[in-house]
């Protein structure tokens, strides 16, 4: 072993390591992903982190130049990516939903209609609507005795994370349970059975969401807690989106179990399900390599209804501090934290508030009026009947916009009409920058950037024509913030490299999504496939060995 430090120049940057000695190479590998989680979610809070991000933070390579290459910045294109190192859109994933061309219906990006749900009731899920492999299955093919475990609040976090082959892959079914699928496995694990009959969610009803710290604290790290534009799901009469955020016990009580998902509950449960998972699965305990994918979803949530610079995601990420924490103490009791290396990213950023954009900073910004936009798709699709004898030629799904081909095909209509028509009232709605076409978006090249991001979610199956927000614009309304587009704010992530024995450094070099799953793959010894998009950053599998 050789002691001191390692300098590395890469294209004019340098990764400084600093560290008493080479780390041995990690037993267990912890792949945290915070929803929705833009850089400065994390660092904004950063003095009052005492445990769990003090820790992280005070190990770990930061990457602060780190983009998303596709332009549908949602929840399950984005874990796609960051598990599998390719574009979701050539891989089939289109968003989170789609327009189904041949079942005629929208589809879910994990939707399995063959197979069944264990421990809970609901429809199917599976990895099975895409073959592309992913880490965890690269990682078994190379090291057959290696676990794969994958533990989220959403299921298309966990199954998108987990890969084709997972052991273990659950996540929270929004009624008191954690669940998986006959995919996986016949039966749910013995420890999960457990975690699930001792976890009693449901009590959580009776609890009452208040801030952590002193309310000067919040005014000085966040703003003002009532803010206009935040969501107000709690004594909603009049208007009060502020703190104490609790359920209302007019509403049935199995609603709490869906609503929890806004409150930091929902992330703490998921680390105690994870800490489960760590022992039941014996995960690290063997000189394989082990997998555990993390996703933490209720801060998505809570950044949709609140905004980023909320004091209800301040709060939320001080009470996370301290259960990260916890679930810190549980790897370095069961495992030990130096033999675990933890990599922190998350799956898209998001826009602050409009309202907060326009008050505070002065930007343009906005809503796009959804029933606004209903009436324009009506009005589209009236005109269009018009001209083809065709009701409904038009569907919508997300900002994409599905062309019924094979019913156009049995008119006279040209299709450049039916794209002009579609233009010519979608441009009219407020907040809707451009009216994007497919065969265009196919044809991208970087040097289109928007066009080119949004490629990487698009395949010859998807939206005729793609309504392109305006920058700073949101289609939540009226209420809330959200993610989606292809500019900066929703592709730039945070990426953590973690491990104990690692002094706090950063790397300014810029760092696409696609490359992180191979270049993980790359310091553990396995190959990533040739079919990858991404490719292996050496300097970081350098930084990461101490070489
Ligand atoms: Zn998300």
């Amino acid at each position: 072993m050789r002691a001191g430090r390692v300098l590395f120049l890469v294209l004019g940057t340098s990764i400084l390591l600093t560290c008493s000695r080479k780390p041995e190479s990690p037993r267990l590998v912890v792949f945290l992903v915070l929803d929705q989680c833009r850089p400065d979610v994390i660092t904004r809070y950063e003095p009052l982190y005492r445990d769990g991000f003090r820790w992280l933070l005070d190990h770990s390579l930061t990457c602060t130049q780190v983009f998303h290459q596709h332009g549908y910045t949602a929840t399950g294109p984005g874990h796609f990516t960051l598990s599998t190192g390719s574009y979701p859109g050539p891989a089939g994933i289109l968003g989170n939903n789609w327009w189904s061309r041949t079942l005629r219906r929208t589809v879910y990006c994990v939707e399995d209609t063959q197979a069944l749900l264990l421990g809970g009731e609901g429809p199917g899920r599976s990895y099975r609507n895409t073959s592309t492999p992913a880490l965890g299955d690269w990682l078994q093919a190379q090291y057959p005795d290696a676990k794969v475990v994958s533990v989220a609040g959403k299921d298309r976090a966990s199954i998108f994370l987990g890969g084709r082959r997972p052991d273990v892959c659950i996540w929270y079914n929004w009624d008191g349970h954690f669940v998986t699928s006959n995919y996986y496995a016949d039966s749910i694990p013995d420890w999960l059975a457990r975690f699930n009959s001792t976890s009693h969610i449901e009590t959580y009803r009776d609890s009452m969401w208040t801030k952590s710290l002193p309310d000067s604290v919040y005014l000085k790290y966040a703003r003002d807690d009532f803010f206009p534009g935040e969501v107000d799901s709690y004594r909603k009469d009049p208007y009060s989106p502020v703190f104490p955020i609790g359920f209302d016990h007019g509403d049935p009580p199995e609603k709490a179990l869906k609503m929890i998902g806004g409150t930091p509950w929902l992330d703490r449960l998921t680390l105690q399900a994870a800490e489960a998972a760590i022992q039941g699965e014996r995960l690290g305990a063997d000189d394989s390599p082990d997998l555990l994918f993390l996703s933490l979803s209720g801060v998505d949530w809570m950044i949709h209804y609140f905004g980023p610079y909320s004091q209800e995601v301040m709060d939320s990420q001080i009470k996370l501090d301290k259960e990260l924490g916890h679930f810190f103490r549980t790897l370095d009791t069961v495992v030990g934290l130096d033999r675990v290396l933890v990599v922190q990213t998350a799956d898209h950023g998001g826009l602050p508030l409009p309202e907060y954009l326009s008050q505070v900073r002065g930007q343009a910004a906005g809503r796009i009026n959804a029933p606004l936009r209903k009436a324009v798709t009506r009005a589209l699709n009236e005109d269009l009947q018009r001209r083809t004898g065709i009701e409904n030629l038009v569907t919508v799904e997300g900002p994409g916009l599905y062309i019924d081909h094979p019913r156009l095909e049995e008119t006279t209509v040209p299709l450049e009409e039916i794209k002009d028509v579609i233009r010519s009232y979608y441009e009219k709605i407020p907040g809707i920058g451009r009216i994007l076409f497919l065969e265009d978006l196919l044809a991208a090249t970087p040097s289109d950037t928007l066009e080119w991001y949004l490629k990487h979610t698009m395949n010859e199956q998807g939206p005729d024509a793609w309504a392109l927000e305006k920058r700073n614009w949101v289609w939540k309304y009226p209420f809330g913030t959200g993610h989606g587009s292809p500019y900066s704010y929703d592709r730039k992530v945070p990426l953590r490299w973690a491990r104990s024995q690692f002094s706090r450094s950063e790397y300014a070099a810029e760092i696409h999504t696609i490359d992180l799953a191979p270049t993980l793959a790359a310091y553990l010894g396995v190959t990533p496939p040739d079919s990858v998009d991404g490719v292996v950053r050496d300097e970081i599998v350098s930084f990461l060995k101490g070489d």
